[in-house]
């Protein structure tokens, strides 16, 4: 019942799949799981107290698990200035709800890490989601206590650096099944596909349902 595999997904008809959508578009179905969040491409300059009141009312939702997706990207998107703003503010209602946050990096390592810490909140956990970085950028992330989610697409050496018990897997925005995923770095880490499914469940397990005994 609340297992989740895919630990990141836009596609609302997923199944065992942390699901992200933007609270405007919140609509809980039963028996799924989700995280709410202004995605840093979406205007995040624009968005009004009145946003984010609706953001923190969908976040306390029980069914709403994580934050995000958030984060900050230097290719694509407003201001970075903007987006760190828009960034802290999920942060803040994540430490108030004690949920994780599903983070979104481009080029932005040493931002998102300098911003929680600017704001008084390293406690806060943050999950980087379709990790691509090399080896250097997972150890640096690793070391600030970050879980990295690897999607389709990923830096070989990086997820053999990631410690099995930091790793999840997700599909994001493809239509590539999950379990294919799963393959893909089983074969990387010379290990069977059902041992990382085995695996990346029961850390999710262990970050998104704290309260419930495994
Ligand atoms: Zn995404």
């Amino acid at each position: 019942m609340n297992t989740i595999v895919d630990f990141h997904t836009h596609r609302t008809d997923a199944t065992a799949a942390l699901i992200a959508v933007d609270p405007r578009r919140f609509d809980p179905q039963p028996g799924k799981w989700y995280s709410v969040g202004f995605h840093p491409w979406d205007d995040v300059d624009m968005l009004t107290v009145g946003d984010f009141d609706l953001l923190r009312q969908c976040a306390t939702h029980p069914q709403v698990l994580a934050v995000g997706e958030t984060g900050m990207d230097r290719l694509r998107g407003g201001d970075l200035v903007e987006q760190e703003a828009a960034f802290v503010r999920h942060l803040q209602l994540a430490r108030d709800l004690g949920k994780p946050v599903v983070v979104h990096n481009v080029r932005a390592t040493r931002e998102i890490l300098d911003a929680r810490n600017r704001a008084g909140l390293d406690d806060v956990t943050l999950v980087i989601h379709g990790m691509r970085g090399n080896a250097h950028v997972a150890r640096t992330l690793l070391d600030a206590g970050c879980y990295l989610s690897y999607g389709p697409r990923f830096n070989a050496a990086a997820l053999q650096a990631t410690p099995p018990d930091r790793l999840l897997i997700e599909t994001d925005d493809s239509d590539i099944p999950i379990t294919d995923v799963a393959t893909q770095v089983a074969r990387t880490l010379t290990l069977t596909t059902p041992a990382v499914m085995q695996l990346v469940t029961s850390n999710a397990q262990r970050l998104l349902f704290p309260l419930i005994p495994q």
